[in-house]
């Protein structure tokens, strides 16, 4: 039995045979082409890029009806590639001058963009890099008349073992028998991850060697919470990965039972439970969990993915329609928090080489270095409160300046919309994330101009522990439990309700089973939870004394270390 530890990239459990894919070389030969062949030469290659064309068109429907809109936008970044000068120009200039092959014209071509891809730092850009690959080899494959790898064809249930993986390749996955799969290459922020987990199949990545030590028809167990792969497992491992397994379904069945029941802890003290919505895609599962509403909408998937900055009108037909879906919920829209991991394909003047993005020009300091991108966003959050429920809030602030600066161009905003006669609610609440320390420490000035908090803790733990969460290297450091973090989760609850207003958590610990004991005795009145975990979390704080839960943090406070306060937690 072998366990290897890597990245988890989408969660789940999957027991199966391996199916390992072998590394896709494709060896390509310089041909020289004699004068009068090289138009004709030059005319396969076109014929290619029009065969590879037709396969994203293919590719596209199949997207938009499996995945939605959103995922298929995926496709528009190949065919941009498809069209960038680099293939349509490059390669015909170098079947001309060079009197060479397409295929070695084209395998040049890729080599200078690769190399150059290799020296960005920006692990989120790099890893496009992927995207080219993949179109290169689609267009190569046409040339060699080849037929591309396809996993729709696996006839066995398995778990897919491979090099890398490239998104194209995990979007034949759903349809296929593919239980899971696992990668040497890949992080959490790659394409590829982000779709797995959109399709719930579980992956582990990152594993450096794995499709070297994995053997076809290998017993595989992968465990994508923890991103373990466990090969050959033993029968015990096997026997209690499966009872996890079966566990982990009855009890996905059993909470169904608690959509649209009030979340009341067992001694009768109400919390209220929203969902965090990150594309307009997942409102119909939002919907069908009859939460409290939106505690977070993250409207970067907007502005991803495109070379200008997402309009007004767009953006108020967005969350216009989220917010009248919601009604008389409440819609808590965030304005974007662009910058940090969330940059790099954003087509703003924006420095791209930042040495510490996450601490760099992200959420509203780089949108008060553009105001007219706020502006925007506040006008079109404005105009869908006409709809609904809605009410906006600021990422990122780190002291009383940057608050009143946002601030003030929301009451210009407000003010335009009335002078032009553009219908509004009368009060759109206004609030603030708390997720850097300072504004935590600062909170009681801060909190003057704020309506509400919500606590995003994915930040705020990075900063206080100084943990980049994106960093694997230090990724065993970033703690929830440690005693610091309660400490300043005690004091922004404390400072909130000092001026009786309210407070709310919405990030990733509210959805960890494990610390939401902690959040409930701790005081905190709103949990935001990702869909997927939301029922699991009810059915925790309907479990929870929260007499008990507020005397254990109390002890919780006393104790300096993290195991201890985990323990305290975990016996309630
Ligand atoms: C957070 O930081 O906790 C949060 C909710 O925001 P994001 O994860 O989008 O940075
Ligand atoms: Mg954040």
């Amino acid at each position: 039995m072998i366990v290897i530890k890597g990245v988890a990239a989408s969660p789940g459990i999957a027991i199966g045979k391996a199916l390992v894919l072998e590394n896709e070389e494709i060896v390509i030969n310089r041909v020289e082409i004699p004068p009068d062949k090289v138009r004709a030469e030059v005319r396969r290659f076109k014929a290619a890029l029009d065969a590879t064309y037709r396969d994203l068109d293919a590719a596209e429907s199949k997207v938009l009806k499996m995945l939605g809109k959103e995922h298929a936008r995926l496709i528009d970044t190949h065919r941009l590639i498809l069209s960038d000068p680099l293939i349509t120009k490059d390669v015909p200039k170098r079947i001309q001058e060079e009197r060479v092959n397409a295929e070695f014209a084209l395998s040049e071509a890729l080599e200078v963009v690769n190399q150059a891809f290799e020296k960005i730092q920006d692990e989120f850009f790099r890893e496009r890099r992927h995207d080219l690959f993949d179109v290169g080899k689609r267009l190569l494959s046409h040339l060699l008349k080849q037929e591309r790898r396809t996993i729709s064809g696996v006839r066995h249930p398995a778990i897919l073992v491979a090099r890398n993986l490239l998104p194209s390749d995990t979007l034949n996955l759903k349809e296929s028998n593919v239980l899971g799969f696992v990668t040497d290459l890949g992080g959490k922020t790659s394409h590829t991850a982000i779709l797995a987990q959109s399709m719930e199949i579980p992956a582990v990545v990152g594993l450096s060697d794995a499709s070297h030590r994995i053997r076809n028809g290998d017993e595989v167990i992968l465990d994508g919470d923890q991103g373990l792969v466990i090969v050959q497992p033993s029968p015990e491992a096997v026997e209690k990965y499966e009872k996890m397994r079966q566990r982990s379904i009855k009890e996905e069945e059993a909470l169904d039972s608690l959509r649209g029941v009030p979340t009341v802890t067992a001694d009768g003290h109400k919390l209220r439970m929203m969902v965090n919505l990150d594309t307009i895609d997942e409102m119909k599962a939002v919907l069908s969990l009859k939460g409290d509403g939106v505690g977070l909408f993250r409207t970067e998937y907007l502005y991803l993915n495109r070379s200008s900055a997402p309009g007004e009108e767009e953006q108020a037909r967005a969350y216009s329609a989220i917010a009248k879906a919601l009604d008389p919920l409440p819609l808590t829209v965030r304005t974007a928090d662009i910058g940090g991991d969330r940059l790099a394909h954003l087509g703003l003047e924006v420095p791209k080489n930042e040495t510490n993005p996450f601490m760099g020009l992200r959420g509203i300091r780089l949108f008060l270095k553009h105001p007219e991108l706020l502006k925007t966003q506040l006008r079109a959050v404005l105009r869908a409160s006409a709809h609904g429920k809605v009410q906006v809030m600021i990422p990122m602030v780190s002291s009383l300046r940057e608050l009143q600066a946002a601030r003030r161009i929301f009451r210009q905003a407000q003010d335009e919309l009335a002078a032009e006669g553009v219908e509004t609610a009368k009060k759109v609440p206004f609030g603030i994330m708390v997720e850097i320390p300072s504004a935590a420490l600062m909170l009681d000035a801060l909190i003057e101009e704020a309506d509400f908090v919500s606590i995003g803790t994915n930040d705020l733990i990075q900063y206080i522990l100084a943990v980049d969460r994106i960093n694997e290297d230090v990724a065993h450091l970033y703690d929830p439990f440690h005693p610091a973090v309660v400490r300043i989760l005690r004091h922004i609850v404390d400072a909130v309700h000092r001026r009786e207003k309210k407070v709310t958590v919405c990030g990733e610990m509210t959805s960890d089973p494990k610390a939401v004991p902690l959040l409930a005795g701790l005081g905190v009145d709103n949990l935001s939870v990702t869909p997927r975990m939301f029922l699991r979390v009810k059915h925790i704080v309907r479990q929870i004394s929260m007499s008990s839960a507020r005397a254990m943090v109390e002890r919780a406070l006393t104790l300096s270390d993290s195991e201890q306060i985990r323990k305290l937690v975990s016996e309630l």
